[in-house]
């Protein structure tokens, strides 16, 4: 089994190592990551610069891009062979509701998505990462049962994983994404200079996270897993949109 390992925390995160790790039984595991915390970078592509291909002392690949970046290289120009799985984490820190769009972690995976490979992205929901292990054995049964059974088309799974030890996990649940109020404002501060800068705030706290959704699961100290899709066509709305163009 090929294995790539990508992440938005950086190449030196205990994230990705921990993750890295644990794979290395199933299969080849390449690790091909940012050179920098890139979280928050969506699935953006750099398009005005090249971009380098660097091997660490630990034998992992990193480049001064974006996670999407890392896994487009990896999968188009770089691995002999099509990875037969992308998971992209151990992320620090929750990607649930809306985090998604903005999550690099996410983007790594979404990445692998559309390029048809099965790709799964993997978050620890408490913000220091105590509890690396946990998430990463959930990986590693979600890696080998994706494998195992190759589904006709190809998967992208958003796992966030509760920061507890692996004995004190309740379960796994599917789950749909919730929802969170509107994030917090930006936070304004001086520069030494004098000049004016900004701090983009924190996330919004929960607003939808009524059973069946991710922040649930999580609460309950569940295992979150929400197939996602990347159509975001509004179907509800087209009628409206045909009515105001008189279709
Ligand atoms: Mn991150």
């Amino acid at each position: 089994m090929r294995i790539l390992v990508s992440n938005d925390d950086g190449y030196f995160s205990p994230g990705i190592s921990a993750l890295a790790e644990r794979l290395r039984p199933l299969g080849e595991v390449t690790v091909v990551a940012p050179e920098r915390d890139r979280s928050g970078a969506s699935n953006s592509l750099t398009l005005d610069r090249p971009l380098y291909l660097r091997k660490a002392p630990s034998g992992f690949f990193y480049v001064n891009g974006t996670p999407t970046d890392c896994v487009h290289l990896a999968v188009t120009g770089m691995l002999e062979h099509l990875p037969d799985v992308v998971v992209s984490g151990i992320n620090h820190g929750a990607n649930m509701g809306d985090d998604t769009i903005y999550s690099g972690t996410v983007a790594a995976a979404t990445e692998g998505y559309l390029l048809g490979i099965p790709s799964i992205a993997v978050s620890l929901t408490g913000k220091p990462g105590t509890h690396l292990a946990t998430a990463a054995a959930v990986a590693a049964r979600l890696v080998e049962r994706i494998v195992r059974e190759r589904p006709a088309q190809p998967v992208l799974l958003n796992v966030n994983v509760p920061d507890l030890p692996e004995a004190e996990i309740r379960g796994m649940d599917v789950t749909r994404l919730g929802k969170r109020h509107r994030a917090e404002p930006v936070i304004k501060v001086q520069t030494p200079r004098g000049e004016p800068a900004y701090w983009v705030g924190a996330a919004g706290s929960e607003q939808d996270a009524g059973p069946g959704t991710d922040f649930h699961a999580i609460a309950a100290g569940r295992v979150s897993v929400t197939p996602l899709q990347i159509d975001l066509t509004h179907h509800a709305q087209t009628g409206l949109v045909r009515a105001w163009l008189g279709k």
